[in-house]
């Protein structure tokens, strides 16, 4: 009896050993698939403590690269903490690894962050990201996301956005510095992630800045990456609700073909009564003109802008404070056009594709960084200077020729008052248009690595 009761005692005793077993293994195997999302691992000793987090995601082409790099950052801190052991009795570092993790169309990026403090001022960083094809199912460098040309532009616009948020927090960075720092090198552009906003960019501390910033990241709309990034990594462009639908009044030009045409262009403007003068002259007359309006003037004077642009007058550029472009580094002078496009495209709706750079002073980078129209003249009516309305319209008689872009400004009452006396001598044989209204007339196309006097 005593032998049946150790039996079965034994009996139930394997039955309740095998059901926690079986329990154990459900629970074992349901905790595994849970837990093998994301790893911990946690240790703290009396010298020194780590903790480091990563996913898994079950695919050996990215678990693997990250299991190493882990180990290798483990153990490269373990041996510092080792050797430190040996000097001295005690100490206390710590090491931590943080990830973050993101989709993108069929993108996988992991973006580590691995902090260790080994006894100097501050803990060291380092920032590790892995991009990952989940349709070719291996990984990618960051430098597949961007067309063949796109680091270039890419590199210019986050040297700009660096740029703005140094001035904006009073960072005073070197613009030399950020220059190089943000330059179209592979290994300066290893952190960057996409969402609905466009790509962020993180520069590491201590890439662009001094340790103190910290992190910098810059986001690029996805409107500005066109050309940058590849077109499948491309999202939704949000259009800017702020922009004001007024739509230009375009005259029909067939009266025009076959005519001599001149293109009046004004420029420091707009003034007040100058140009109020000048427009209401120049609706007498049938005649439109190119204004090169300075951007804090269009912040002053919103409602001139709006009116020239409504009755049909070609809005361009003449940059914000009217500086000398030669002077200014690249991140200035695009603040000055940046700035100014902007100020335009806020009251007529769009921005302006023509710029002519404050006293003609333009080259082959002022161009590219405008990406704009560069138009100068061909005939310099002097007007800033004789302020006499009889010496500026005889000027103008005498150089006038078809294709002719004459020079004047619109904050001097002679100036206008010359134009339109000009105009009255000249219109039997010359139509008066907007540069655009020229190029249309004419056939012509521009290109922006060029700057254009007339067109004969
Ligand atoms: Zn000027």
């Amino acid at each position: 009896m005593f032998d049946v009761k150790r039996k079965l005692n034994f009996v139930g005793k394997l039955v309740i050993f095998i059901l926690v077993i079986i329990g154990g293994s459900i629970g074992f195997i349901l905790h595994k698939n849970h837990s093998l999302q994301e790893k911990h691992i946690l240790k703290e000793t009396k010298n020194y403590s780590y903790k480091i987090s990563y996913p898994i995601y079950h695919k050996k082409k990215i678990d693997k690269p990250i299991q190493t790099m882990i180990d290798t950052k483990k153990q490269e801190f373990l041996e510092q903490v080792n050797s430190a052991l040996k000097d001295n009795a005690t100490i206390s570092y710590d090491f931590l690894v943080e990830y973050n993790k993101m989709e993108w169309k069929n993108i996988s990026i992991t973006h580590f962050i691995v902090q260790a403090y080994t006894g100097g001022s501050h803990y060291t960083r380092e920032d590790i990201s892995y991009y990952y094809d989940t349709k070719a199912k291996k990984l990618i460098s960051p430098l597949d996301l961007l067309t063949q040309e796109g680091l270039n532009s890419l590199s210019q616009l986050a040297y700009y956005q660096v740029m703005e948020q140094s001035s904006k927090n009073a960072w005073n960075l070197e613009d030399a510095d950020v220059k190089e720092n943000t330059a179209p090198k592979l290994e300066l552009y290893q952190h960057m992630t996409l969402s609905d906003q466009g790509l962020h960019i993180l520069f590491p501390p201590y890439q662009v800045a001094p340790w103190a910033v910290g992190p910098i990241t810059v986001t690029i709309p996805f409107e500005q990456l066109e050309d940058i990034l590849k077109s499948k990594y491309l999202g939704e462009t949000k259009t800017k609700v702020e922009a004001p639908k007024i739509s230009q009044e375009k005259r029909d030009l067939t009266p025009y073909q076959g005519k001599k045409l001149i293109a009046f262009t004004f420029d420091d403007g707009p003034g007040y009564q100058t140009t109020k003068k000048l427009l209401d002259g120049l609706k007498e007359r049938d005649a439109r003109v190119t204004f090169f309006m300075l951007g804090s003037r269009v912040d002053a004077y919103p409602d001139i802008v709006k009116q020239a642009y409504l009755e049909g007058h070609q809005i361009g550029s003449h940059t914000y404070h009217h500086k000398n472009l030669f002077h200014l580094t690249d991140f200035e002078i695009h603040q000055e056009i940046e700035s100014t496009n902007q100020a335009i495209e806020t009251i007529i709706g769009v921005a302006p594709t023509l710029l002519r750079a404050p006293y003609g002073n333009t080259n082959d980078q002022i161009k590219k960084i405008s990406n704009m129209y560069s138009i100068l003249w061909d005939v310099d009516t002097l007007d800033w200077s004789s302020k006499n309305k009889d010496a500026i319209s005889d000027h103008i008689v005498s150089h006038a020729h078809d294709g002719a872009v004459l020079l004047l400004h619109d904050i001097y009452n002679a100036s206008i008052e010359g134009a339109l006396q000009a105009m009255d001598q000249l219109k039997d044989e010359y139509a008066f248009v907007t540069v655009d209204e020229m190029l249309t007339l004419k056939g012509l196309t521009l290109d922006k690595t060029k700057s254009y006097r007339s067109f004969p």
